[in-house]
């Protein structure tokens, strides 16, 4: 598409003395504004666009077309899970008795919602199986802070202040060190072995009487599931360290298996990645942090309780590791997870693991006689390629994914996890079809073609986008963040 308005600013669109809306004649005495305050009043002309009412719907509805969303195509982006998210949950999200409730509210008038505060953090300890949940945390990395300052504070208590070092896997997404230096944790990184696991020869000698825990996500960012587990979590346990499970890629385990039976003591849940609240973008998100029976009273505050009457209330326990968002998190997202959970229920929840591990290695074994598949054999929900196979034509990973955008596809993860020059990190889910599956893994094909017989084409894409491949470097360098120089 290619008009008068795609593709520019509103404010290119600008023409002196239109007006896109006509205000009622005041009833009241008019005021000049020279009658306001000086302070009160702005002293240099106001930068803001002239148009009619047609031009901004415009502009704003080419904008729209403009976003490519699960909506629109298919999204494979790996450590990601963008899934469908059933459009009943977002009317449910909005649901106006739920809406209208303010966070200082008596909470004689929000027993419903403290009620499904409860049931949720109650669905996710049994899904798996820690023994409380927060669900304040706004987010997975977030979460992960909350989950750290838990640790931190439960080594402070006992008097080993000493233990301040977290282990994360070099596989590890950046989050995972992000939080730990955030909570001013020393981070230590251990190997993974060439089959992408955890390398437990490399992680012994760092367990020692300053061990604060050990973060691990499973499946890793490798999309493979870490099967030393059990034996990990009794070395970190022997040596006085705690367990901390980075369940942003909880989906594939969804039915299947518990980070709690593993061994883990602390660890958060994506909503907006498992249970239904579309993403991306930056948010909404909620990240609820789940800990084993002798953390709970560290949770952060405040605290959904069930009185013994059966009615609800909110807690501000002393204990607490403190306040770490405003009252319950990011309720709306809680609503989209409550819902999706009572409409799939028990039986069509654990589906949903299976299903995207099936989704993924279809993928990844029909497409590995052109894409370079570093690690053979079964993956979780996702797979990482090292780029084409083929590489005499220098085409790289950054090119594939720029084609892709010409063929209507969102690109998948490129250049992480960082253990493979190349990385090209697909993830299906669960809610693809078999022929969604089958057009992308054409596609991909097709472009191995054309790195062949055309690398220019696949080099100088995207051709088909409103903007083509843009300078990265000018624009971390030169940023240009407004639409002329002030
Ligand atoms: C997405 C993700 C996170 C971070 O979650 P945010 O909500 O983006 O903060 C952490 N770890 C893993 C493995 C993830 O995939």
């Amino acid at each position: 598409m290619n008009n008068t308005y795609y593709g520019k600013l509103i404010f290119e669109l600008s023409q002196p003395g239109q007006v896109g809306y006509s205000l009622p004649k005041s009833s009241y005495p008019q005021y000049s504004l020279d009658q306001l305050p000086s302070a009160l009043r702005r002293h240099s002309e106001t930068l803001l666009p002239e148009v009619d009412e047609l031009t901004a719907v415009r502009h704003y509805t080419n904008m729209s077309n403009n976003n490519f969303g699960v909506d629109t195509g298919f999204y494979p982006l790996g450590s990601c899970t963008m899934k469908y998210n059933p459009k009943i949950n977002d009317e449910m999200a909005a649901h106006a008795d739920f809406a209208t409730l303010h966070p200082t509210q008596d909470t004689r008038g929000t027993q419903g919602a403290l009620r499904l505060y409860d049931e949720v953090q109650r669905s996710l300890s049994e899904i798996s199986g820690l023994h409380r949940f927060t669900l304040n945390p706004y987010a997975g990395a977030q979460g992960e802070m909350t989950g750290l300052m838990i640790i931190r504070t439960y080594h402070l208590r006992r008097g080993d202040a000493h233990r301040t070092k977290i282990i994360v896997p070099n596989s590890s997404h950046g989050t995972n060190p992000a939080s730990a230096a955030v909570c001013g944790l020393e981070i230590v990184e251990v190997k993974s072995t060439p089959n992408g696991t955890v390398d437990v020869n490399d992680l012994i000698p760092l367990l020692g009487d300053d061990l604060a825990g050990v973060m691990m996500t499973n499946p890793n960012t490798l999309g493979i599931f870490e099967t030393q587990i059990p034996e990990i979590a009794k070395l970190v346990h022997e040596a006085g360290g705690l367990m901390y499970y980075d369940g942003a890629n909880l989906n594939p385990m969804l039915g299947v298996c518990r980070p709690g039976d593993m061994g883990f003591d602390v660890m958060h849940i994506n909503l907006h990645k498992t249970f239904s609240t579309p993403h991306g973008g930056g948010g909404p998100g909620a990240g609820p942090v789940g800990v084993r029976e002798d953390l709970a009273e560290l949770l952060p505050n405040p605290q959904v309780i069930k009185k013994e009457d059966g009615t609800y209330d909110l807690y501000h326990n002393p204990d607490s590791i403190g306040y770490i968002s405003g009252f319950l998190g990011n309720y709306a997202v809680l609503m989209r997870a409550y819902a999706y959970l009572l409409t799939m229920g028990g039986d069509q929840l654990s589906k949903v693991g299976p299903l995207s591990v099936l989704n993924a290695n279809y993928i990844k074994e029909r497409l590995k006689d052109a894409y370079e598949l570093p690690i053979e054999g079964l993956c979780k929900h996702e797979f990482v390629y090292d780029g084409l196979k083929d590489k005499s034509t220098e085409v790289t990973t950054l090119d594939v994914a720029k084609r892709l955008l010409d063929y209507g596809y969102h690109a998948p993860t490129i250049y992480f996890p960082l253990l493979f020059h190349q990385s090209l990190m697909i993830e299906p889910t669960e809610t693809e079809s078999k022929s969604t599956l089958d057009a992308f893994i054409e596609v991909m094909h097709k472009i191995a073609d054309e790195a062949k017989s055309h690398p220019e084409v696949v080099k100088t894409a995207p051709h088909n986008t409103p903007i083509r491949r843009l300078d990265d470097v000018k624009a971390v360098r030169e940023p240009k963040l407004t639409f002329k120089d002030l």
